[in-house]
């Protein structure tokens, strides 16, 4: 507040009061004269004050030239407020009009959706890929518009960490991938996202054909010379410069076999999403056979402890768990060197059933951990193919695990050991005195 328009007020007042005194002077009474010179003051006051509050319920710009005074200061810090509001305003739409413009662009459907699952906004490409239109449809429940398969329930679930992948209800050759991310206050909104995936899914459907194809066709043939060098190698007419080229044949052919078998495994587990054949898998039984086989492998190597509830069953599919068990069993004896201490534990935690296998062996090195899961990839490839690796063991456990709603773990110390670690959900979860009735419904 500048100083000369205080000065202003002091000196309007100092004013009155000698305009007071005049007029005593010329006859008027003091107090008379005082009165109306205070009327006069607090007029301009109300005149003023009326002329602002009206300026700013019609919204009319404040605009030179101010009165004098504080009520100068005061106009002119509203009209520099009111100034700074409309750039504010300007800039918040023109960031409105980008970003709707960029919206508008995405070849992929986005729809808002308020917390009551109603249509809010929507772009063009939702108008092609789900049917919404905006802003016809505003205000429409989505469900009532989008007559997508799956979609009501996909949205009531409220678990939105895999996309849900469907043929489009208006054309059953184009795949959508849609997905549904929350946000706003309490995220209670929803932003849908649906996405054309037509050509990856066909391609991933190339693929894993190919795959299974290649892998069927090769298995017979496989079998065949398998059989042969294994009559050969073991047979005493076969003579002795051919033994080790035969024996190190036989140990390739069983390499190849293994590799076809486990491709085979992840073939036939992503052709579904979810397991089949579900029933009541007593893991116990599982681990104990698994962890025979093990100690087999071992041949008396490794120290295997078992940590196991044994009133604890599982709701899924038996061979697809036993297969993922017994990748993580071996896998702790494959990779570790004789002499190395595993825990297997299967155990009830708050939040579900848990599957664990803990060694003290090399560990795994930070950067390779979220990549193991991949098919092929292994850590050291000459130390796995020696130890009869296929490098596909994490690819299926963790196919396995997603068929069951499951999620695995690694945690690994360069040195100290790893421990893999499944964590399934807690409907899956049996204990063996309800095994009957719950055995029946499934
Ligand atoms: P593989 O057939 O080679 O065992 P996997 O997919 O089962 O293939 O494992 C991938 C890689 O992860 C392995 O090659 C190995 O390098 C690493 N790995 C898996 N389990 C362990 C473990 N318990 N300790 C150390 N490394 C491991």
């Amino acid at each position: 507040m500048r100083a000369g328009a205080v000065g202003f007020e002091l000196s309007v007042l100092l004013a009155g009061v000698l305009l007071a005194g005049m007029l005593h002077l010329v006859g008027m009474a003091l107090a008379q004269a005082l009165l109306l010179v205070i009327a006069v003051y607090l007029a301009r006051h109300i005149y003023l004050l009326w002329r602002l509050a009206r300026f700013i319920q019609r919204q009319h710009r404040l605009a030179p030239p101010f009165p004098l005074g504080l009520w100068g200061e005061l106009y002119r810090a509203v009209g520099r407020y009111q100034q700074r509001s409309r750039k504010g305003r300007k800039r918040q739409l023109r960031f409105q009009r980008r970003f709707r413009e960029a919206a508008n662009s995405v070849p992929d459907a986005l729809v808002v959706l308020s917390k009551s699952q109603r249509i809010e906004w929507a772009n063009p490409a939702a108008a092609i890929l789900l049917g919404v239109n905006w802003p016809e449809h505003e205000g429409r429940l989505l469900t009532e518009v989008c007559n997508q398969s799956g979609l009501r329930d996909y949205l009531d679930t409220g678990d939105y960490g895999r996309p849900l992948e469907v043929a489009a209800e208006h054309d059953q050759s184009t795949m959508l991938s849609i997905r549904v991310a929350p946000f706003g206050e309490r995220k209670r909104q929803r932003l849908v996202v649906g996405r054309d995936i037509t050509k990856i899914f066909h391609l991933n459907m190339i693929r894993r054909d190919f795959v299974a194809n290649a892998s069927h066709e090769l298995r017979t043939p496989l079998t065949v010379i398998a059989g042969f060098v294994e009559n050969l190698a073991s047979s005493a007419l076969t003579p002795e410069p051919h033994r080790r080229p035969l024996s190190l044949m036989e140990k390739q052919t069983n390499r190849m076999r293994s590799i076809i078998e486990d491709l085979l495994t992840l073939s036939r587990l992503e052709l579904e999403d979810t397991a089949g054949n579900v029933a009541t898998v007593n893991m116990p039984q599982e681990i104990d056979q698994v962890v025979a086989d093990a100690r087999t492998l071992s041949n008396g190597g490794h120290e295997i402890a078992l940590d196991l509830d044994r009133d604890l069953m599982l709701i899924g599919n038996q061979s697809e768990l036993r297969s993922a068990v017994s990748n993580l069993v071996f896998n702790a004896v494959k990779h570790t060197p004789a002499g190395s201490h595993v825990h297997v534990a299967w155990e009830d935690d708050s939040a579900g059933p848990v599957f664990r296998v803990a060694d003290d062996g090399p560990g795994i090195d930070p950067e390779h951990i979220p990549r193991v899961t991949e098919r092929f990839y292994r850590v050291d490839k000459a130390r796995s193919r020696e130890s009869g690796g296929t490098g596909l063991g994490l690819a299926i456990v963790k196919h396995v695990l997603n068929h069951h709603g499951a999620v695995l773990s690694i945690a690994s110390e360069p040195g100290s050991g790893s421990t893999f670690t499944c964590r399934f959900p807690p409907e899956s979860r049996l204990r063996r005195q309800q095994q009957p009735h719950s055995a029946q419904a499934l």
